[in-house]
């Protein structure tokens, strides 16, 4: 009987319930690549999802993911060395590297019998609420997102143009849930974006996430020591390796799966981020119940939780996580815990 690793992969079309716009693009599709990792009868799910703002696209992802010789590899439980092995074949490719860590963690998971934060010696994660997105739209679609909030205790705005206090004004004549503000690099003079996040703090704002260009670090770090709101890093930060840089720029750091090359280097990346006094959002891309129900094992490490992926799209051929009272909460399969409706096109 053959016990080797066999690796496959098929691309795969996310399709999004409302046109998503943020400062630097709109888009109503999310190109992605799934993985399986076989092991024994075992399968391991994985994705890889590929926003078009990031540098890969789902050819480079098909063929990052053929060049991946598992054959010397007898079994799954090498993990470490299998990632390692991985990453040598070549630079970035971070979300195919991600595919693939997912499906070895959910096969490893699932072998063992244990829910991954049991395999990450965490705690089930309890009372995590997640934040829910409302793109940069026209006051009438901010109005229908609004209204599908349901009992979401947070959500995450996306700013970064002129519009930015009308869009803020027209949510508070709505409902004053707390509110995460993603700007996407959108903002550009430091002067402008300090007074524009005082004035977030007086609606209750409670984080600013990538205000200005990443390119833009003295003037990030000014903002970060005079604002009153905490300044998280999204666009500015990938993997482990690039906290150092950024440690005394900003407040905290958005950690996601496809930015990070997966599980194992966001657990890391956690690790080194709580021992430099760095705040953590556990983030994601548009994904499907797949990556997302992955990341949300590590949700008890983070301060802010922003895991609504699923629920931005209509084709989750995935069942994993669910949402209850606006908190994940994970199921009770082995691994990253998703089943996978196969009759989804
Ligand atoms: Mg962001």
């Amino acid at each position: 009987m053959s016990q080797k690793l066999k690796l496959s992969f098929k691309p795969y079309t996310i399709v999004l319930k409302h046109t998503f716009a943020i400062s630097a693009s709109v888009r109503d599709v999310t190109p992605s690549v799934q993985t399986e990792l076989e092991y024994d009868g075992i399968v391991g799910y994985g994705e890889a999802s590929l926003p078009p703002y990031l540098a890969e696209t789902q050819e480079s992802v098909i063929r990052f993911l053929s060049k991946i010789n598992l054959s010397h590899f007898n079994a799954p439980f090498q993990i470490e060395e299998i990632l390692n092995f991985i990453d040598s074949i070549e630079d970035g490719n971070n979300a195919a590297k991600a595919s693939v860590d997912i499906a070895l963690h959910d096969l490893v998971g699932k072998i063992r019998g244990i829910p991954l934060y049991n395999f990450f010696g965490l705690n089930e994660p309890e009372n995590s609420f997640t934040s829910y997105s409302i793109g940069m739209d026209s006051d009438q679609m901010i109005d229908r997102k609004l209204d599908e909030v349901g009992d979401f205790k947070f959500l995450k705005v996306k700013l970064g143009s002129s519009r930015d206090k009308k869009i803020i004004e027209f949510i508070r004549s709505k409902t004053d849930l707390p509110l995460y503000v993603d700007v996407n690099q959108g903002w550009k003079d430091k002067y402008e974006a300090l007074r524009m996040i005082e004035w977030l703090a007086g609606e209750n704002a409670l984080l600013i996430e990538q205000p200005l260009s990443k390119k833009q670090t003295d003037e990030i770090a000014w903002l970060t020591s005079n604002s009153p709101l905490p300044i998280i890093a999204d666009e500015s930060i990938q993997r482990s390796d690039e906290i150092e840089k950024i440690k005394d720029i900003y407040s905290g750091i958005n950690i996601k799966l496809m930015k990070s090359t997966g599980l194992h280097e966001a657990f890391k990346m956690m690790k080194i981020a709580k021992k430099k006094g760095l705040k953590i959002m556990l983030g994601c891309m548009v994904e499907t119940s797949c990556a997302v129900s992955a990341a949300a094992h590590l949700a008890s490490l983070a301060d802010w939780i922003d895991l609504d992926g699923p629920l931005l799209i209509i084709n989750d051929n995935f069942k994993g996580l669910t949402y209850q009272n606006g908190a994940i909460k994970i199921s009770d399969l082995p691994g990253i815990g998703v089943e996978k409706i196969s009759n989804m096109i």
